[in-house]
This record gives structure tokens, sequence and C-alpha cells, in this order.
């Protein structure tokens, strides 16, 4: 660029900027200021300057999940020009989806209908003790069939909101499994196999993950994974769950619900990286219910019968071989990030080894253009909202004037297993090893949802735990919940603990009568004391 076209558009620039004053003490956005690459420009000008006019886009994202879109819809948002490439790779029975990622199409979205599902059959058994007439609830069955069907049709009808919408904001989408070529240029392969050669300023990895196989025979013919449960085009019957992490518990606390036979293939610990008290409530309720646990265990072979069932292998911790006969078995045994088809080489991006995962310091890359959010990412939650959070902020610092990083910490999670378990902060275990046994305090109580009295329902698990300092401000570190909506409870608390709660603002603070989340204020026995944490009476 010429000394004289910089020299006016810094004039103009400086001019803008005054404008942009009065905004600022008016508490408006910006009416004409635009950041790009550290540097605040006029909108008119960042046209000229900020958007490369070598490159086709501003920011183009691999990826239409959860944080590709949010990070799409930001950026277009503040101006940037912005396309997004996403395609699904069948799982190895076939089954694939429309955009929107994990989340929405083989996630939390179906995960919670089914959830709802099986809720629904526990409320038909206890509405007769309420007085509903109904037929005798041992006859109620599930309709497999008709459930997926609704499910898949919700899925569908966000499918094509989610087409709608980038259409009208103007986010070019482009079917096309994409690979880099260079830091820059990304070659976008077509169903058809025919090949887009795409060039972009700032290049975001949202790639997500798929399930993992063992590596064991008859896992990849015969096997199925969250991928294809939620389409499934049969009912499951009696199913293995190989794997006790978040998908393992979740899909036979449902199945289980639904009425089918589920089982769960626990390696060593369940959720391990949770307060292992918690975990420990929830596997006994989990079994209460019905569901079979099989301890320290691993998958050897499965085979098909003739009867088409599958005959699954397994050793024990001795070495001892056994088997039972399963219609469906489902790996939920971890994910694995998407990273090989985007040939990262050709773009010199560096992967962590041990998790083949990217390393991302504030979401960018050790190549300065590249980024990455979500379950693509080294050490961080694999979570919608994550990924979500991450994807605006970084698009905002890219194309606005915002510095705010992505806080990764206090994260809040709920484990649907239909009892829920919901957690944010610290565990048991986390806070002994940061600060020492001496220096917490941890206060519990278990207690009986109003809602649990008429219909008899077990209230042995229905528990509450907070972790706090000792001294000082007795900041609270963890809150740990297993109850009815225990999501709806720890969303609350999360912010709390983000405003930085303590003990006696905790104490202090007023229920809501008669809740499950007013238990939280009810807290006054610890652990320390040895007092019994039984329930209170319900009202005192
Ligand atoms: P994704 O949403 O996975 O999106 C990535 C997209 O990129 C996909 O569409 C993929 O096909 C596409 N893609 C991959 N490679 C390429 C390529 N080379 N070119 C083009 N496109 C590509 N989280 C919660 O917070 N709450 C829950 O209750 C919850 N439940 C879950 C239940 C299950 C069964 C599962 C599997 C996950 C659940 N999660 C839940 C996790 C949540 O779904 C993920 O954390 C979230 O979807 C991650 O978003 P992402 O943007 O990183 O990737
Ligand atoms: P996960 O939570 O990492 O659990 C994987 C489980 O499989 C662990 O129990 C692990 O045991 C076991 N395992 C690993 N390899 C195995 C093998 N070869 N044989 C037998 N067992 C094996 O993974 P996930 O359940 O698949 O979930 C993936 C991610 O999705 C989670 O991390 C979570 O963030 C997200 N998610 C969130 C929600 C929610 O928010 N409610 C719901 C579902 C999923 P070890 O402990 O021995 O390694």
């Amino acid at each position: 660029m010429s000394p004289i076209i910089m020299a006016t558009l810094t004039v103009f620039t400086r001019l803008v900027s005054i404008r942009g004053t009065y905004a600022k003490l008016l508490g408006l956005p910006h009416p004409l200021l635009v950041k790009c690459d550290g540097f605040v420009y006029g909108r008119s000008v960042m046209a000229y300057m900020c958007t490369d006019q070598s490159y086709m886009y501003d920011l183009l994202v691999i990826g239409g999940g959860s944080g590709g879109l949010a990070a799409a819809k930001e950026a277009v948002g503040l101006n940037a020009k912005v396309a997004v490439l996403d395609y699904v790779t069948p799982s190895p029975i076939g089954t694939t989806w429309g955009l929107g990622g994990t989340c929405i199409n083989v996630g939390c979205i179906p995960k919670k209908l089914m959830h709802q599902a099986a809720l629904l059959g526990e409320a038909v058994h206890e509405a007769t003790k309420f007085g509903w007439q109904l037929p005798d609830p041992k006859t109620v069955k599930i309709d497999w069939e008709a459930l997926t069907t609704a499910v898949q049709n919700h899925i569908k009808s966000v499918n094509w909101v989610t087409r709608v919408e980038l259409r009208t904001k103007k986010i070019e989408y482009i079917n096309a499994l994409g690979h880099f070529k260079d830091a820059h240029t990304i070659v976008g392969v077509t169903k058809k196999g025919e090949e887009k050669i795409l060039t972009a300023k700032n290049i975001l990895i949202a790639v997500g993950g798929r399930p993992k196989y063992p590596d064991i025979p008859g896992a990849l013919e015969y096997g199925i994974s969250s991928d294809d449960i939620f389409s499934l085009n049969r009912a499951p019957g009696k199913t293995l769950l190989i794997g006790a992490g978040y998908i393992g518990l979740e899909c036979a606390g449902f199945l289980n619900g639904l009425g089918y036979d589920a089982t769960i293939m626990v390696r060593s610990i369940v959720l391990r990286g949770f307060d292992q008290q918690m975990v420990n409530l929830i596997v006994k309720e989990m079994e209460h219910r019905g569901v079979h646990f099989i301890y320290q265990a691993k998958p050897k072979k499965i085979a098909k019968q003739e009867d088409g069932r599958l005959l699954v292998d397994w050793v024990d911790k001795d070495g001892q071989i056994h088997q039972d006969v399963y219609d469906t078995v489902l790996f939920a045994i971890g994910r694995r990030a998407l990273i090989e088809d985007l040939k990262p080489e050709n773009a010199g991006l560096k992967i962590v080894p041990e998790t083949n995962k990217i390393d991302a310091i504030n979401e960018q890359t050790n190549v300065p253009n590249i980024y990455a959010v979500g379950d693509v990412l080294h050490k961080r939650p694999e979570l919608t909202p994550v990924a979500i959070n991450a994807g605006k902020l970084l698009a905002r610092r890219l194309f606005g004037n915002s510095t705010e990083q992505m806080d990764y910490t206090n994260v809040a999670t709920t484990v649907f297993t239909p009892l829920e378990y919901g957690c944010v902060g610290l565990s048991e275990e986390e806070a002994i090893m940061l600060h020492g046994e001496e220096e917490i305090e941890i206060y519990h109580a278990y207690y009986k949802p109003t809602e649990f009295f008429i219909p008899q329902k077990q209230v042995d698990h229905c528990y509450v735990k907070v972790i706090a300092l000792r001294n000082g401000d007795e900041r609270v570190l963890g809150m740990h919940f297993v109850g009815p909506n225990a999501g709806e409870v720890i969303q609350g608390f999360a912010v709390a603990i983000k405003c930085g709660l303590t003990i006696p603002k905790l104490k202090s603070t007023v229920g809501i009568h008669p809740t499950v989340a007013e238990e939280f204020t009810r807290i006054f026995i610890t652990k320390r004391s040895g007092l019994d944490p039984s329930p209170q009476s319900c009202c005192s």
C-alpha cells in the first residue's frame, strides 16, 4: 500500500475513533471501529486493509458442530467473511447424519430425549400411587421405533434450522471433508469426490471426535456406538455397554429405564476423574434400578451366533475367560479426535502424541493463523458449552475488540444416569491433593425429595456434598449433588462459585421450599464432626 493511501486511511481512522469515544462514553457498542490483527480500524478501512484480498475468507471453520458453528456465527456478526466445512463419515455400520455436529445429532440432544423417555416410564409406574387410573403399569411398554422416529424427527428439524440460519447469516456452508494443503489452504473433498480449494486468513479446527473401537475380533463388524444407538432400526434388547465413562453410564441408564437389560463392563473404575464417593452412590442407585456391572474386565472377542445374537468373550483381572450372549454390544470407551483426516503435517501443525489432540494456548495452535476449539483440544473438557464459549470468545478476539479469554475452570457438568449426578469445581480427592486434608472442610447430607414419598422411591442415594476451604473466607471449592434434576440445580450454584461463593454466604441463603436445590442451603454437618448426615426432617 502506498504511503499516501496509508496516511489518508490513518487520518480517517483517527476521525472515526473520536466518534467511537462518544459511543463508549454513552455505553454503546463502537459504531465504526473494528479490531484486526491487534490494531483498531474504521469498518470501511478494515474491508480494504484487513480482509486480505489474496484469501477467499477471513475465517474458514473446519467442523460444523458446537464450537465451529458458534465461532462462525459470532465472526460473521463482526463482519468477517466466513465459511464452514462439515462432513460426517459414516459409522462402521453406516450411520450418518446432518449438519450440527455430535451434540445435536448423536450426543447431548438425543441422549437427553431418551433420558426423558426413561423418566416418563418411571413416572407412569409412580402415577397410580398418586391416584392416576392407568392400565396395569406392568403392561406399559416402550415402542422403540416410535421413540427413535420422534427423536430423529426432532434432530432433522434442528439440522434444517441450522442450515437456514447459516444461509440467513450469509455463512457459506460446504458439505466436504477438509484437509490442509498448507497453513492458509484447505482442500474440501465432497461426497462425489470433487475437490474444492479454499483459502483463508484464519482457519479454525473444530472437528470434534468419534467413538473409539477396541482392537478385538468382531468389534467393528458387530459392535455399535453412541453414533448408532439413537437411530438403531431395531430394539436394542439385552445390551452390553463396554466402558464406564459418561456415555456407558448414561446409555445403560436410559436403556434400563426403557425396559432393556443393560450391563456395563468396567475396565478399572467407574467415571474416572469424578468424586468417587459420589460415583459409588450412582453405581448403587443404578444397580438398585437393575443395571448390571461387570468389574475389572476387558472384552476379548465378539462373534455372531446362528440365531443372530452376539456371543461376547471377556477376560477378568485373573485372566479367566467369561462368556455371555447379548442382542447389542455398545462401545463407549472414549472418543478419538478427528485429526488424521486433516493432514495436519501439511500445515506444520503439532499434535500431542499421547492424546492425538491439539495443544493450543488460548485456542491458538503452534501455527499462528490456525486455531482450535472443542473436543479436539488436549486436556480440555469434552462438553458442548465449553466448545461453544471457546468458539464465541475466539471470534470476538479475532474480529471484535475483545481480549476476553476462555475460562476452563469450574465448568459444571451432569451425568444423566437417570438419577442425575451434577457437580462443579473440585472433587474431594482433588481438594485433598491440592490443599491437604487439614485445610478443607466437607459438608454433607442425605436428603429425601418430597416427590419420592408417595411412590416410596428409594432415597438412600440422594446426597449433597460441599467442599470448602476450612479457614479464611471459607471459599467453596466444589459442589456435588445426586438426585432428581441435578443438572438444573448445579447450573445455578456454578454461577455462585464463579462469583466466589463462601460457606457463610451459602448458609445465609434462604432456600426455596420444597425443592431439592434448597438442600445445599441447609448443610451444617461436616464429615470431620462425625455426626450422622441422615436426612433432616422436612421442614426443620
Ligand atoms: P462436534 O460437535 O463433534 O463437531 C465436529 C464436526 O466436524 C462434526 O460434524 C464432524 O463430522 C465434522 N468434521 C470432522 N472432521 C471434519 C473434516 N475433516 N472436514 C469437515 N468436517 C469435519 N456434552 C454436554 O455438554 N452435555 C451432554 O449432555 C453431552 N452428552 C453427550 C452424549 C454423547 C452420546 C456424546 C457422544 C457426547 C456428548 N456430549 C455432551 C459432548 C458434546 O457432544 C461434545 O463435547 C461437543 O459436540 C463437541 O463439539 P465440537 O464442536 O468440538 O465437535
Ligand atoms: P470417557 O468418559 O473417557 O470414558 C471411557 C471409558 O471407557 C472409561 O471407563 C475407560 O476406562 C473405558 N475404556 C477405555 N478404553 C477401554 C478399552 N480398551 N476397553 C474397555 N474399556 C475401556 O468416554 P466416553 O464415555 O466415551 O465419553 C466421551 C466424552 O463425551 C466424555 O469425556 C464427556 O466429556 C463427553 N460426554 C459428556 C456427557 C455429559 O455431559 N452428560 C455425556 C456423554 C459424553 P478407564 O477409566 O480404565 O480408562
